[in-house]
């Protein structure tokens, strides 16, 4: 039989926005002591808006590139892709054929356009691959930037921003309130990261995070003793979100990671942990 509590929980929380898959997940919630958030659509909007973009090679003009692009963005459905196509269609650009598209997940993209090889990749990517970042790729605010490369030499950038969730400030006090320690892993660059880490006044922040190294975040914490939890959107956030003591997945994620998960965050609001973690508390209170 269903333990009472968990099913009142299950019930109460689908209306609060979360599914809960895992009957213990409720009950885990409570013991929670940190808190890993994701930072695109989870912790800000995931609405992309085009703020600048740097074309490298000489001779190519910006709309050229900006076609090409968005031509290779357009097959792709992360919330940087769709900024960068609304873009292309603001300025009426017809867009090319390209061919041979490729996800590579949690860094980029890349298909072949006009005969060349096409990427568009995180700064992560770039590193990774030892090639250095040019120096104007960061502005004064605090802006997304993604890196496109052409038969592998850096031809050009597109940098973006996207705004903080009206709600996440919120949720992150309240957790910290309950006693626990909140912090945010990302793709994204360390100045974006570290924007949204101090605008929300979070306890910790790892940025430029490849999708293999997420679990280590997880892990990293567990050696220190904490009890995490962990949000994730994509197929390459299932590792971590399997190896967290309780992982959540957001509504707008993919269905590897929803499979992998412990709670299903449906509208992916913030608040809906917050108010998973204090409901948590005040039942077990109230059981004792
Ligand atoms: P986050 O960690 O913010 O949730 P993701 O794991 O979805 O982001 O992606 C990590 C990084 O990979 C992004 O910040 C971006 O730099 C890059 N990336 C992923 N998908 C794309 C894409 N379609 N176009 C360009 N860059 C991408
Ligand atoms: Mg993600």
């Amino acid at each position: 039989a269903i333990p009472l509590v968990v099913a009142i929980s299950t019930a109460i929380s689908a209306q609060k926005g979360l599914l809960i898959r895992n009957r213990t997940a409720f009950e885990e919630a409570r013991k929670i002591t940190a808190m890993v958030f994701d930072k695109t659509g989870t912790l800000t909007e995931g609405e992309f808006g085009v703020t600048r973009v740097k074309v490298l090679t000489g001779g190519a003009d910006e709309a050229a590139f900006l076609r090409m692009v968005a031509a290779l963005e357009q097959q792709s459905q992360h919330p940087i892709a769709q900024g960068i196509v609304r873009k292309a269609k603001k300025r009426k650009l017809d867009l090319p054929a390209i061919s041979n598209f490729q996800s590579i997940t949690g860094k980029g993209v890349s298909a072949t356009i006009d005969g060349k090889q096409v990427l568009v990749v995180s700064p992560g990517y770039l590193k990774e691959n030892g090639i250095e970042q040019p120096q104007d790729a960061y502005g004064s605010g605090a802006e997304t930037v993604v890196f496109v490369l052409v038969d592998g030499q850096l031809a050009g950038y597109v940098a973006l921003a996207d705004k903080i969730r009206e709600d996440s400030k919120d949720a992150v006090r309240r957790l910290q309130e309950a006693g626990i320690k909140v912090y945010m892993a990302t793709g994204d660059n360390r100045k974006v990261a570290d924007a949204v880490a101090s605008e929300l006044g979070l306890d910790g922040v790892y940025a430029e995070v490849l999708p293999e190294q997420k679990v280590n975040v997880v892990k990293d914490l567990q050696k220190q003793g904490a009890f995490v939890a962990m949000t994730g959107d994509g197929v390459n956030d299932a590792p971590a979100l399997a190896q967290a003591n309780v992982g959540i997945a957001v509504g707008s994620g993919t269905d590897v990671a929803a499979e992998t998960a412990d709670i299903i965050l449906v509208n992916s609001k913030p608040t809906d942990i917050t108010n998973l973690v204090e409901f948590g508390k005040a039942t077990y209170r109230k059981m004792i």
